[in-house]
């Protein structure tokens, strides 16, 4: 088996220092909504001024690491106790190189480990093995700020007026969003699961996370979902940075998730502006990074 630890070093190189052209875009076109001389479009300003600024320096797009979460897709055979070390690797060699800050703390006597490297679980990696011979590897780092407001409810939920229905997650998703408060570096993206239980449906809501922002969910009623979500979210005027503004939400993304008769959870994954995720395909000699 190959030694990756490189092309995993570049991929978190790439998703520290360079946001994805999808959610620089995304924020492109926030700032034309924003009024002209508003501390709202100062803010986005700022952000984008920030986002090339790290690009070009090969710096990080935020001082808060994140918690590094991959997702790897591997073919038959590949041995993911390899897999991890070459990742755990990567990621000691992205801290001394300073793309990733040192952020990985015990929880209990509060020590910095120094390489962001934590018990087995700090970096996060979810593998799944995939038919045919192609690696796809998916890197989010997800902010700490942002991960604070995140939210679970468990419908009904009467203060809320949320029922067991599409109409109840709409109202759980916009009070997370109020409840943020611009708390969590709005523009936030909202990756929201329906279903599952107290774990999965969290899981299940940062994966909701990885599609791209102009892409639309394949089932019809979650789509309209989303753009609704969104839009009202962006009617609450919390805006940018909580400065107020017409842009508080760049994007809803909603994954549904089995649950038992008895439960009905909806989990929202609050993402900040610094949504960094990027993904890396390997087949035989060719890596293609995205
Ligand atoms: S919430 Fe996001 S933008 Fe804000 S400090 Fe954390 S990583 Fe940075």
């Amino acid at each position: 088996m190959q030694d990756l630890t490189q092309q995993f070093l570049e991929l978190v190189r790439l998703a520290a220092t360079s946001l994805p052209p999808d959610v620089e875009k995304a924020l492109g076109e926030a700032v034309e909504r924003e009024e002209e001389g508003s501390a709202a479009k100062g803010a986005l300003d700022t952000i984008l001024t920030n986002v090339e600024m790290a690009r070009e320096n090969a710096t990080p797009i935020c001082q808060d690491t994140g918690t590094p979460i991959f997702y790897v897709h591997y073919p038959e055979g590949w041995s993911t106790r390899k897999l991890k070390q070459q990742i755990r690797d990567a990621v000691v060699e992205a801290t001394k190189k300073s793309y990733l800050r040192p952020n990985a703390v015990d929880s209990i006597t509060g020590t910095n480990t120094g390489d962001n490297l934590g018990d087995e679980h700090y970096p996060t990696i979810h593998f799944e093995e995939v038919d045919g011979d192609t690696l796809t590897v998916e890197l989010m780092l997800k902010g700490g700020g942002c991960e604070n407001v995140g939210a679970q409810y468990k419908l009904p939920d009467a203060k809320l007026g949320a029922g067991r229905d599409l109409e109840g997650v709409r109202r759980a998703a916009l009070d997370a969003v109020y409840q943020a408060q611009g708390k969590g570096c709005a523009p936030g993206i909202l990756g929201i699961a329906v279903g599952g239980d107290r774990g999965s449906s969290f899981l299940a809501s940062k994966e909701a996370l990885l599609r791209t922002i102009d892409d639309n969910n394949p089932n019809p009623q979650l789509d309209e979902l989303e753009k609704t979500i969104t839009k009202e979210a962006n009617q609450l005027g919390i805006g940018p940075m909580g400065f107020g503004g017409q842009t508080t939400v760049i994007d809803t993304k909603i994954k549904a998730a089995h649950r038992l008769p008895a439960s009905y959870f909806v989990s929202v994954s609050y993402m900040c502006w610094a949504y960094r995720r990027r993904k890396m395909t390997i087949n035989g000699d060719e890596v293609i990074y995205a």
